[in-house]
This record gives structure tokens, C-alpha cells and sequence, in this order.
């Protein structure tokens, strides 16, 4: 219903404080942002306080966004391409072999006779 045929539509925030109080939830303070449709919507209230921007994963209301198609609100609701990839090494550094490349000594020579002595 706040998906226009454009895309999402800046709210009232008259509108959106009668959808609080159907949703049963406090209007008093406005909340700086609801969260509706489990994350996949959130309304944002603008700087101003005079109006609700409708923002979800694929385009924003707000006029920021008009002009990136990647608008601040996007970009912390719905991060969709990290610049850092989201794992992180965990654990200590353990090196693969005592010398460079993984090898673990000069055992080339004596390999055959130091296996199995271990
Ligand atoms: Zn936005």
C-alpha cells in the first residue's frame, strides 16, 4: 500500500501516526523509523520531521535518493554489496610449514630415510 507505481511514496506523517495506532504502537515520540513487512519495508522520518520516507531494498523515497538510487537509509537497511566481505578470519595466524611455500624443511634428500621414524 506504500509502493506507488513508481515505487515506494513519502508518507504524512499524519498518515503514518494513524498507522501507529492501528498497529497499536506509541506515537508519542514519533519514532525515527518503523519497520514493517518483517525488515522488508521501513518508513523513515525525515530530517525535518515532516514526513515518512518509504524505503526498502530495491528504492527509497526520500530525496537523496533520487538522485544515487543508493540513498544513506538504503545502504544501512539494506546492505546488499559490502565493500568488506561480511566473514572475518577468526582464530590465530598458524603457518602451513615451518619454510616458505608450506615445505617443511630441506627433506628432499632424506625424505625417504626420515619417513616413518616420526
Ligand atoms: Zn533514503
Amino acid at each position: 500500500m506504500l509502493e506507488g507505481r513508481f515505487g515506494p511514496v513519502t508518507q504524512s506523517v499524519d498518515a503514518i501516526k494513524s498507522l501507529l495506532i492501528h498497529m497499536g504502537k506509541a506515537i508519542s515520540p514519533l519514532p525515527s523509523d518503523v519497520s514493517l513487512d518483517n525488515g522488508r519495508l521501513v518508513l523513515i522520518l525525515s530530517n525535518k520531521k515532516d514526513a515518512y520516507y518509504t524505503c526498502t531494498s530495491r528504492a527509497c523515497s526520500c530525496p537523496g535518493n533520487q538522485f544515487t538510487h543508493n540513498c544513506k537509509h538504503q545502504r544501512a537497511l539494506f546492505p546488499q554489496n559490502p565493500t568488506k566481505p561480511a566473514t572475518v578470519e577468526t582464530g590465530s595466524i598458524r603457518p602451513t610449514g615451518k619454510w616458505p611455500g608450506g615445505m617443511n624443511g630441506p627433506v628432499d634428500e632424506c625424505q625417504s630415510q626420515s619417513r616413518g621414524m616420526a
